[in-house]
Order: structure tokens, then sequence, then C-alpha cells
């Protein structure tokens, strides 16, 4: 600041000490003259700078910083100074950008960056392939002129993305993806997608072979089962033993016909392909169906209750409800001892309709809850085999829960009993004509 005014000052100085003698000198009008044309001289080389810093100013990217002189010279040079500075800056940022996008493109997922209104803000290549774009002429698009799928645009206007969606066919003959949005900051979107093919079709493959197994045991096991039986009806079978054994013949075969009857249901629950065949089901009549053979199973060990707090009716599947709702009823008399109640109650809480199976058996403890719907999950494996389960019973009844968008909801406590309860939504609801 110092140099600088010692520099700004020097010649005004000069100007009037050579102003004043001249005055002594030669009088008032040249001294006057000489200062005001130094001055004028002086305010036009000023300009003459100002000129070339407006100059440069309009394009500082592409023109050299000009060199300047006087005092101008240092003002000239910081700003050179800046500008070297900056460019490295951006240099370094462009550079560190870069970086980011070469390990985005590597990802083996797809990437969009979506704004607050869905528009397309940026992709990496593979979301490029995944969704048809193109990473430089769409962006600024919205996603949903790109990728069209009622079920997508309906996933991106939901608010709950704790769920991937998964998407056939985003193009002709393309992928299927599983497709994830993350929301983050100011309302912008990531959308994350997976080509799932492979996983698809090593899944097809696993499903069609359980079934197409389950279908070929189907058959023997009817024959064997038949035989099974008819021999143990044979009144020349006389030894107790053969009698025995044919007893315990039919009782596993039986067992392996229900496990190969479950399978094939859980395949067919299990087949995307296979879509919901919906009508009305007419649940209180149903449940009255099922109080009546869940009391010839229980066979009067135990007092069955049959609560209809609702007489509405569903809309849905009545085969598949009848194999979940069955399910849990047949559970609660198989796991609850003689002399227990169980109660079936069909109910209306918040506007979801409700059924529950409610019992006062074996209760499960609270580790093993999150568990039960796996296949062949069980508590306790002798129980379940003694009673005839097959591992599959609440895995189906999930399966079913999932394609009426109901939930299976497990409450239950050790040594106490347990309650079973699928709400379904609200929009199932049908209201007795
Ligand atoms: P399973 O054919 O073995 O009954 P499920 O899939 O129907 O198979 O049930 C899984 C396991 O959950 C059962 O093995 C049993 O341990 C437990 N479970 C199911 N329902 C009940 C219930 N009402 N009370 C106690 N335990 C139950």
């Amino acid at each position: 600041m110092f140099y600088f005014w010692r520099r700004a000052l020097v010649f005004p100085f000069t100007l009037l000490l050579i102003s004043l003698l001249l005055w002594a000198v030669a009088g008032a009008l040249p001294a006057v003259l000489f200062f005001g044309i130094f001055l004028l001289v002086r305010l036009l080389f000023h300009l003459h700078q100002l000129a070339l810093l407006e100059n440069w100013l309009a394009d500082p990217e592409t023109r050299p910083v000009p060199d300047g002189a006087g005092l101008w010279e240092g003002v000239f040079a910081r700003l050179n100074r800046m500008m070297r500075l900056q460019r490295k800056e951006h240099e370094q940022h462009t550079a560190a950008l870069q970086h980011l996008q070469q390990a985005t493109s590597a990802l083996p997922e797809g990437v969009v960056i979506l704004d607050g209104a869905d528009h397309i803000e940026w992709c990496n290549p593979l979301a490029e392939q995944h969704f048809g774009l193109d990473g430089v002429r769409d962006i600024g698009q919205q996603i949903t002129y790109m990728a069209r799928q009622p079920e997508f645009v309906q996933y991106l206007t939901m608010h709950d993305f704790s769920e991937p969606l998964v998407l056939r066919g985003a193009r002709k003959d393309g992928p299927t993806l599983s497709i994830k949005l993350v929301p983050y900051s100011d309302h912008k979107k990531l959308l994350i997608s997976r080509d799932i093919t492979s996983f698809e079709r090593i899944e097809t493959m696993r499903r069609d072979f359980v079934a197409n197994v389950s279908h070929e045991l189907r058959t023997p096991l009817t024959v064997v089962n038949g035989f099974v039986e008819t021999l143990c009806d044979m009144p020349s079978l006389e030894n107790d033993m053969a009698r025995r054994a044919l007893r315990m013949m039919g009782e596993q075969t039986q067992r392996m016909e229900h496990l190969v009857g479950d399978l094939l249901t859980l395949s067919k629950l299990d087949n995307a392909l296979n879509a919901l065949q919906e009508g009305i089901v007419e649940v209180p009549a149903l449940l009255r169906a099922l109080y009546q053979e869940g009391n010839s199973l229980s066979g009067g060990r135990h007092s069955l209750r049959l609560e209809l707090e609702s007489n509405c009716n569903l809309l849905g599947n009545a085969e598949e409800l009848r194999s979940a709702f069955g399910n849990l009823v047949s559970n609660a008399i198989r796991y609850t001892p003689q002399g227990g109640e169980i109660v079936l109650r069909w109910q209306e809480q918040d506007g979801q309709p409700a059924f529950s199976v409610q019992d006062s058996g074996l209760g499960i403890a609270p580790q093993h809850i999150p568990r039960l719907t796996e296949r062949f999950y069980r508590v306790d494996h002798s129980r379940s085999r003694e009673t005839g389960g097959t591992g599959l019973g609440l895995a189906i009844v999930k399966h079913v829960a999932n394609r009426h968008q109901a939930r299976l909801e497990i409450a239950s406590e050790e040594g106490k009993g347990s309650i079973f309860s699928i709400m379904f939504p609200p929009k199932r609801r049908l209201p007795l004509a």
C-alpha cells in the first residue's frame, strides 16, 4: 500500500513543483498552461489503461491480461496472478470431475441424475444402454419421455422407494431391469438401474425345475398311494407287521403328496407371468366353510370360534385366498395343544379389511418370527413333521398376500399363543351389493 502511494504521489508533486518554479521564473500563465497540459496528458494515459482493462474484461477467458504501464502495471500483474490461480483451480476441478465421471462410468450399474421435475441432468453409459438414452442429446429431457412404461411412471410418483421396481422390456428386446430411486438434496433423485436378465433366467430355470419335478412326482405318488390304500384295506392281510408297515408307507406318501402339492402351488404363485385372476370373493361364506373344515380337522380337541365383525367382500382370487386362509387355520390347530382356543376373525381396521387367526397355542419366540415365511423354515422340525407340516404353508400365505398387495402381520408370545393377520388394502374392499 505504501509503495503504491509513494509511486502515485511522485508525479503530482513533481508537476506542482515544476509549475511553481515556472510561475516564479516566467509568470502565472506559462505555469498554469504547463500544469494543465501535463494533467491532460496524464488523464489520457489513465483513460487508455482503463480502456485496456475494459477490453480485457469483455472476454477474460481467452484474452491475455494487458501488461499496463505506470501504476496500472502492478494492478494488471495482480489480475494476471489471480487469473493463473483461477485457471489452475478450474483445471483441478475439471480433472476431479472427469475422474468422478470415469469412476461412475465404470460402475456396474446405470446411474441417472434427475432434477426435482424428473428431468435428466446426467447419465452414465450403462444408463444410456438401459433406457436408450443419449447422454448429450437427452440432457434436460423428462425421463418419462424416454421410459414410458406405466409401472415406471407410477414408481416415479411414489414417495416410498424402499423396494426396487422390476421393469421388464424397458425397450424392445431390452434387458430386465431392477430400478431403485434414491432421493437426495434439493428434491433431486438418483435413478440406479441394474440388469437382472441373467438372474431372472436362472430364477426361471429354478422355478421351472421345481415345478417340473413336482409335476413328474405327482402321478407316481398318486399310484403308489392308491396301491398302499388298497393293500391296507385287504381283509386277507393278517400279518400285523405288514399292516403297520403299509400304514406308515401310506402316511409318508401322503406327506409327499402334500409337499408336492404345496411346491406346485408356490411355483404357480411365484410365476411372474401368472397374473392374478381377480373376482368377487365372498369372504364371510368362505370363512364359514373354513370354520367347518377347521372343526373337523381339530376333531373336537379345540374350541373354535368364528367372529364376523364385517360383512364386506374382497376383490381377489378365491382359490388363492382359500389356500392362504386355510393354511393359517390349519397351523393354529396344529400348533395349539388340546383344549386350546382358536378364533377366526373378519374385521375392518381403519378401512382395511383384515383376516386374522388367533390361537392360545405354543407361540413363537421373537427371533423366529422374521424367518417364518422362508421356505422350509420351522421352529420345531419334529412337531411340524408329526402334524403333517410341509414347511411351505406360511411361504404360500406370504405370496398370496403379496399378490393382493396385502401385508402378513405376526404377533406371538411363546407359551401364550399367536395372532396371524392378513391386512388388505382398502381398494380391495367390496361392500355388499
Ligand atoms: P409347517 O408346515 O411346518 O407348519 P409353515 O410354513 O406353515 O410350515 O410354518 C412355519 C413354522 O412356523 C412352523 O413350522 C411352526 O414352527 C411355526 N408356526 C406357524 N404357525 C404357528 C402357530 N399358529 N403357532 C405356533 N407356531 C407356528
